[in-house]
């Protein structure tokens, strides 16, 4: 049996790519030294694919900086304003990823959203109506030659049209309708330049399949695909889809000429059903994605074997390859740079490299005569034995206490209104409150003092001294630029999830489990291994030195248990309802320690709540939302009225579940309003939203510093559409990636504008 993968990290396994693109952007290594970085980490991968015996290894699965932006250049899709600023092709794609500021002009950067249910972000391509779809890039036929150099005939895979189509914004008159053609078309030209390449596999990626198509999505589908399908140039098609399953389409796509699909048998609840019910050609492939590419735990021998099995009788041994269930992007490279990390643990774990080994053991395994043979193989008893012996991970008291809670937990009281009025009293606040959302910039001294106090070059004493003076100076900024109320900065956070991970018992941490962000930024998401609870008070020391030397309100600043979740590896052994109640106790906890310590504003941060919610609507509820908004209930319930709580969300991507967002029971939520459109702040007002909004009025994903008149024009709109006494003024997110002088500069000009509309 055969092995597929469907993407493999790119960042490189000591993040060579990241630290490449910044010293780019930063002008301190050329674009041919950037590119040679590139082109050896290309290579590095698909050797080690090719050498772990894997047969269809992907290539364009490398990206500078997002795949969505790639398919965008390649065929010119790229907005004028960018176009305009006459910078080589590789500037101008970083441009869009980035914004620009410089001697050639001033332009934001690109929209960019979370890449379906993860924490994967992806630039939002904009079409305007004289946007000339056209094949221009070389992109996949470049990186085709790259692994023929290797000696591997490697499939190239793209984001297909219809997923491409449905995630780009038209910003003119025209919409997927007037560019479905031209778009096919193209397409259609790519794959006539891969078969001049010498391609024999070309994949189309198309997530968006597992979505809840309407009838017109189906038909739009049908069309491109009619066009390209027709127009093969001999090349194979397999159609990828992950995520989930495509219930809505599975019988079309079964019909249509592709030479293989790709079916996510992880994440997709009615895959195998789909397949057993309305059967399967015996002239395609079946990409059978039972290796999870988003979760960390080993796979099960047994389960993924008892699919084959099945799927087998359907679709014949020959034609099933045994495949990732998405792209290996979401997970880190390799537990061979992990060495902190106890045996007895480890060996539970499989990143992306354990992996392709895994693909390797399964297809082996499933090419085995059924019975005897199968259970007498080493690697199966030895897989079989893992999930035998898991160390012991559940805490009684943490069972008792989530099963002793009760419904009056999840609410507090009074009511919003009522509270409102006595904060307002309390805390004295002006009209159009500033702040921040927590972070400052993390400079080099920043993180060199946590690393020496984590080698034991420096005194816990000397790492709080420090990180008390620069609380100190943070706090002094604030107050001289007159921001109304204050945060300490957070220096003290590698990682707004990782840090509260660290203080909770029943986590595992790795030391170099990188997963791509977004562009140059990523996160090392920490394993949940058994049941959660806090070990001892977390922020409270740092909060209370802060409130120590200011006058004004201090923001406290929590991670929600909901965000601790989503960014963590989660359990598969324990359900995500019962995992999310534990880090809600534990986080309630440190809820109160506060309000005690005299914080009178906290802030709960829940970043990645929207990020989670499952992509079918069917299943938002039941999966999701029912038990998540209770579970951030819960943390807060048992503040006094006069406490303020806050909670910051990224991306504004919540139109349609605002309803729940007030129902948090928040008395004030900040979130990215700058990069995307206004809509959000239409839907507020449509849905009578009662908790005050602090939509961002900047884009800190990028350097630029605002205007104080672009604040001030945005501020305008947001009271068109909000009350002014609801309105604060903000930044759309933490700080923490920023630099110092860009950060000063956008705050001034905060204030500013505050007091420009204030007048
Ligand atoms: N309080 C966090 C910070 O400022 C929030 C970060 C986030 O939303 N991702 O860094
Ligand atoms: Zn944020």
């Amino acid at each position: 049996m055969r092995t597929a993968v469907i993407g493999y990290p790119r960042v490189g396994k000591d993040r060579e790519l990241k630290f490449a693109s910044e010293k780019y952007f930063k002008n301190e290594i050329s674009e041919k030294e950037i590119q040679d970085i590139a082109k050896n980490l290309r290579k590095e991968h698909i050797e080690l694919q090719k050498d772990s015996g894997i047969d269809f290894i992907s290539v364009n699965d490398f990206s500078f900086y997002d795949n969505m932006l790639d398919v965008a250049t390649l065929f010119n899709i790229i907005p004028d304003r960018y176009r305009q600023l006459g910078l080589s092709d590789l500037d101008t794609y970083f441009a869009m990823a980035r914004g620009y500021q410089g001697e050639k002009g001033n332009v934001k950067a690109l929209a960019m959203k979370k890449w379906f249910n993860t924490n994967y972000h992806y630039i939002v391509p904009e079409i305007d109506d004289d946007t000339q779809i056209k094949l221009v890039g070389t992109k996949p036929f470049d990186e085709y030659k790259e692994a023929v150099d290797c000696k591997v005939d490697a499939k190239v895979c793209i984001i297909g049209p219809f997923t491409f189509l449905k995630l780009a914004k038209f910003t003119g008159s025209k919409g997927i309708a007037d560019f479905e053609q031209d778009l096919a078309k193209e397409y259609v030209n790519y794959l006539s330049k891969l078969s001049e390449t010498g391609v024999e596999w070309a994949e189309f990626d198309e997530p968006y399949l597992v979505k809840d198509l309407s009838l017109d999505d189906i038909k739009l589908f049908e069309r491109l695909y009619r066009v390209l399908l027709a127009g093969k140039s001999g090349v194979k098609v397999l159609l990828q889809t992950y995520f989930g399953d495509v219930r809505d389409i599975y019988n079309l796509l079964i019909q249509l000429d592709f030479d293989g699909i790709g079916l996510d048998f992880f994440e997709g609840k009615q895959t195998k059903e789909l397949v057993k019910k309305n059967g399967f050609p015996g002239d395609k492939l079946l990409f059978a994605g039972v290796v999870c590419g988003k979760n960390i735990w080993k796979n099960n021998y047994a389960k993924s074997l008892e699919i084959i099995k099945e799927l087998k009788v359907i679709a014949g041994e020959d034609n099933i390859v045994v495949n990732t269930s998405c792209s290996l992007l979401h997970v880190p490279y390799t537990l061979e740079s992990e060495q902190k990390i106890p045996a007895e643990y480890k060996m539970h774990f499989a990143f992306a490299k354990e992996k392709l080994a895994e693909l390797k053991d399964i297809a082996e395994l499933a090419s085995e005569k059924d019975g005897k043979v199968v259970i007498s193989s080493g690697k199966y008893t030895a897989n079989a034995e893992l999930f035998k012996s898991r160390p012991d991970s559940a805490d009684e008291n943490v069972r008792k206490r989530v099963a002793g809670i009760k419904k009056s937990d999840y609410d507090r009281l009074p009511k919003f209104k009522e509270r409102e009025e006595i904060q307002k009293d309390k805390l004295g606040l002006p009209l159009f409150p500033t702040t921040t959302i927590g972070s400052f910039p993390q400079t080099a001294d920043v993180r060199k003092n946590r690393q020496d106090y984590r080698k034991g070059n420096i005194s816990k004493e000397q790492y709080i001294a420090f990180n008390r003076d620069k609380i100190k100076k943070c706090i002094e900024f604030q107050e001289e630029i007159g921001l109304d109320v204050l945060v300490h900065g957070e220096y003290e956070r590698n990682d707004m999830v990782e840090y509260f991970g660290e203080h909770l018992a029943g986590y595992v941490f790795t030391e170099k489990a990188w997963v791509q962000s977004y562009g140059t930024r990523c996160v090392k998401p920490p394993i949940i291994w058994g049941d959660v609870s806090r070990k001892e008070p977390i922020t409270v020391e740092w909060s209370k030195y802060a409130k120590s030397c200011t006058n004004k309100p201090m923001k406290g600043m929590l991670t929600g248990p909901v965000t601790i979740l989503n960014w963590s590896f989660p359990r598969e052994d324990i359900s995500i309802k019962e995992s999310i109640l534990q880090l809600a106790l534990a986080i309630r906890d440190e809820v109160l320690d506060l309000e005690k310590a005299g914080i009178e504003i906290i802030q709960i941060d829940e970043a990645a709540l929207r990020e989670k919610l499952p992509l079918r609507k069917s299943d938002w509820y039941t999966d999701y939302l029912d038990f998540a908004i209770p579970a951030f209930r819960l943390v807060h319930s048992g503040v006094k009225p006069e406490t303020q709580i806050h909670t910051h969300m990224c991306y504004s991507e919540f139109t349609d579940i605002i309803p729940v967002i007030d129902a948090m029971g928040a008395d004030v939520i900040t979130f990215e309003a700058s990069r995307s459109d206004l809509q959000i702040l239409d839907s507020l007002k449509a849905n009578n939203f009662k908790t005050e909004v602090g939509p961002g009025v900047y884009d800190i994903h990028s350097p630029r510093v605002p205007s104080v008149e672009e604040i001030v024009d945005a501020l305008g709109k947001m009271r068109d559409r909000i009350d002014d006494k609801k309105l604060w003024i903000n930044p759309d997110c933490g700080l923490k990636t920023r630099g110092v002088p860009e950060t000063k500069a956008s705050l001034i000009n905060l204030v500013k504008a505050a007091q420009v509309v204030r007048g």
